[in-house]
């Protein structure tokens, strides 16, 4: 699902290139109803109309209406002319769906051109009470009407070519106009019979052949967005990849919360940790994108929160300890983490898989819903705990720098590190800290001894992963990233 731009763009450019050197234009296939509709519906062409005024008018979309009265030329319809309306109805009736995942930047409205239908058949066909409801990643059902075949993110696109013309600015460039329609520098120059790419004037016309690529329609300086994964479960990490066609500052805002981009080889990157209790359902995702000289661009869309299936354990707390679960104890605690976790560094010092930071069982998974000495399920196991005897050696998962190494009254003797892009590790329970506030570690370095101090009823590693201030689940960070984010650049020694 993560593609690589150059290979799309290798690929569009080749579907161009053949369509250029067969010379055909594919002409949609406009599949025939057995029985004409008994009463089709007629306007007579008034002043002002054109056919896509009609076709807006009515729901219908040009080309079958062109096609329903054998014009030749759109542009030519003249005063008192009787235009028959295609209806939608009979649009459903001779289509075949294939399915469609909804992109950042897609309006229903803005699929329904790419694929020559209209929003209302696409709303009918996937029974939308409103186009508005639409989410990145909701996977829609698209009527077909002409030979498919899918791009990169798996998405039908239409062979026939959308030409969409575009009017040089000045500062443009051909890469950058090409960037911003998603095609190669080639395709645009080829299609607009440039003889020199670096001689384009303000004002002057070109054509970008649109291939359905589903970033194609960001507004400048969007070139493509990425989120992924979609749905995105409670207690995960999102990954939002950000290309623009000049350099930006970028910030994005989701959960309430302000997300915090890094940049890392002309790309910008953020990762949000979805909070365990976060409800499941949608939610707005807006990203701005401020250029040089101050203007501000902003795409909004939306995301899913899907459920995780969590435990449920009981914790029965010794008497001589309950004392730790004082809520004045718990917000002290809590304030000296906090400040620690919302740490974000702009360079990214991890790679994933992250190290196991000890031998040993895992006895408690994260996320497991808790009830302390009876109490109601309001807490949840933020970590992951390591069976192991006391004085284990404890590693570092990745690299970085720590940030906190002190006694909490929780966590006991405690270990965070700040691995960088928001990304930290904390480590509690310790009988003894290695480290130093301010000290870089290497991934697999030792840093402390497991322990049993603080609230822990016996001797247990508890590792915590947080992302841009939520716990996540660290497990999924011990594992191969193609399995659960398919960011091959984040792996080690990429
Ligand atoms: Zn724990």
């Amino acid at each position: 699902m993560f593609w690589r731009e150059s290979t799309l763009n290798q690929r569009l450019a080749l579907v161009v290139a053949v369509l250029f050197l067969i010379g055909c234009h594919v002409t949609p296939i406009q599949a025939q109803s057995a029985d004409p509709p008994a009463d089709p519906t007629i306007h007579i062409v008034q002043r002002g109309d054109t056919l896509l005024s009609i076709a807006n008018r009515y729901g219908a979309t040009v080309d079958a209406i062109t096609h329903a009265n054998g014009i030749p030329d759109p542009r030519q319809i003249y005063l008192g002319q009787r235009i028959i309306i295609p209806s939608a109805a009979n649009d459903l009736e001779i289509t075949e769906t294939v399915p469609y995942v909804f992109q950042i930047g897609d309006t229903l409205t803005a699929i329904a051109r790419r694929y020559r239908t209209t929003w209302q058949t696409l709303a009918q066909v996937n029974n939308l009470l409103s186009p508005n409801v639409l989410y990145t990643g909701q996977v829609i059902q698209v009527p077909t009407i002409a030979t498919l075949t899918s791009n990169d993110m798996g998405n039908p696109v239409p062979i026939e070519r959308y030409d969409t013309s575009y009017v040089v600015r000045p500062q443009d460039t051909m890469l950058r106009i090409a960037l911003k329609h998603g095609i190669s520098p080639w395709t645009l120059t080829t299609a607009s019979h440039v003889a020199n790419p670096a001689l384009i004037y303000p004002g002057q016309a070109l054509t970008a052949p649109g291939l359905g690529e589903g970033n194609g329609h960001l507004p400048t300086p969007f070139a493509s967005i990425t989120v992924q994964p979609l749905p995105v479960a409670q207690g995960t990490v999102m990954v939002i990849k950000v290309h623009t066609i000049e350099s930006v500052t970028l910030t994005g805002e989701l959960f309430e919360q302000t997300i915090p981009f890094a940049e890392e080889g002309g790309i910008y990157y953020a990762l949000v940790g979805v909070h365990v209790f976060a409800e499941t359902g949608l939610y707005d995702l807006n990203l701005t994108a401020t250029d040089e000289q101050g203007q501000s661009t902003i795409v909004s869309t939306r995301v899913v929160v899907e459920a995780s299936r969590f435990y449920y354990e009981r914790i029965d707390v010794p008497a001589g300890r309950t004392n730790l679960l004082d809520p004045v104890a718990i917000a002290r605690d809590n304030e000296r983490l906090n400040m620690a976790r919302r740490t974000f560094t702009p360079e990214r010092l991890w790679d994933i898989p992250f190290e196991r930071p000890c031998v040993g069982s895992i006895s408690a998974y994260f996320g497991s819903h808790r009830s302390y000495n009876g109490g109601p399920y309001t807490s949840y196991h933020s970590g992951i705990d390591f069976r192991v005897p006391s004085g284990t050696p404890i590693y570092a998962a990745a690299s970085g720098t720590v940030v906190l190494a002190e006694p909490l009254t929780l966590w006991g003797n405690a270990v965070v590190i700040d691995h960088g892009w928001g990304v930290l590790t904390g480590y509690g329970h310790l009988s003894k800290i290695e480290v130093e506030i301010g000290q870089h570690v290497e991934r697999g370095e030792l840093i402390a001894r497991a322990g049993n101090t603080g609230l822990s009823t016996g001797s247990h590693l508890h590792w915590e992963t947080w992302v841009n201030g939520a716990s996540v689940n660290g497990l999924q960070w011990l594992e191969d990233p193609s399995t659960w984010l398919q960011v091959e650049w984040l792996a080690v020694g990429g």
